[in-house]
């Protein structure tokens, strides 16, 4: 049995060696995805340092207590943590309700395997459930580019499989802490939501009867894909701030799905 995650269906629908090398053979990264380096480095523990803080917000640690965190952080957190206070301020009076569950785990069956998603924030309400999600890229994607993402299909259609509610009662915002004052909020509807589990149950029978997995065809991904030297595509790694808007950050931090127990609603 296969824990389908969207960044596996994301990583296999990019290119299917990059795939196997990641989740099959789990081969560790050998050269740096993308330069510089140590910025692209900062950048992802800024990102985790900022999902920590939203988090102890949302369970109800103190606001006094973060503020004092998020200054002896510094830039760009601090920015980024007022931004987030404001834009999210209905949301924090709640903080620590059970309304609100922040890095929430969901899943289904899917055929023999299972899907599996970490949400950012759920809110669960009685018009439906609202799923978060916080990003900290410093390129604000195109409406169309976010909507295609797998993140995007397998948050909603795996939150109408786990809630039971209509799929016009699910909705997915994405904040962006680098760009404060644009909310991308998708709605979903019972059509979406059959062509995106009929989309998602054809690529998860696919990858789990695969034998071959052939290199990207789109040779531009591999400068941004840690293992290019194994596939003799090129020792120089891509600027991050120049990736293809469909090349979406790599997740902040997988989950060890096996860990995780179902949940139940
Ligand atoms: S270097 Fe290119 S072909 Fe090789 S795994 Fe990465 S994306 Fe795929």
């Amino acid at each position: 049995m296969i824990t389908f995650s969207q960044s596996m269906l994301q990583t296999y629908s990019r290119c299917p060696q990059q795939y196997r090398l990641r989740y099959l053979l789990r081969q560790p990264w050998p050269a740096p995805e993308r330069e510089p380096a140590l910025e692209y480095e900062r950048q992802r523990k800024n990102g985790e340092r900022f999902h920590r803080l939203a988090q102890q917000a949302l369970i109800g640690l103190p606001p006094a207590t973060l503020e004092h965190h998020a200054a002896a952080l510094g830039e760009p957190l601090l920015t980024w943590w007022h931004a987030f206070r404001r834009a999210h301020a209905p949301l924090l009076a709640a903080a620590g309700s059970p309304a609100l569950r922040a890095e929430y785990a969901i899943s289904s069956p899917l055929g023999e395997n299972r899907l599996l998603a970490k949400l950012d924030l759920l809110h669960i309400h009685p018009q439906g459930w609202t799923i978060y999600d916080w990003k900290t890229e410093a390129r604000l994607p195109t409406r169309a580019a976010l909507g295609s993402r797998w993140q995007t299909r397998v948050y909603m259609a795996l939150a109408v499989r786990t809630s039971g509610l209509a799929p016009e009662q699910i909705r997915l915002k994405y904040w962006y802490a680098t760009h404060p004052a644009a909310t991308l909020e998708f709605a979903y509807t019972k059509t979406a939501y059959e062509r995106d589990w009929a989309t998602i149950q054809r690529l998860a029978a696919e990858i789990s009867a695969a034998r071959d997995f052939p290199r990207t065809s789109d040779e531009r991904l591999c400068a941004w894909c840690n293992y290019r030297s194994y596939c003799n595509r090129g020792q120089q790694a891509g600027d991050w701030q120049q990736a293809p808007e469909d090349l979406p950050e790599e997740p902040l931090d997988e989950l060890d799905f096996e860990q995780i127990a179902e949940i139940a609603f």
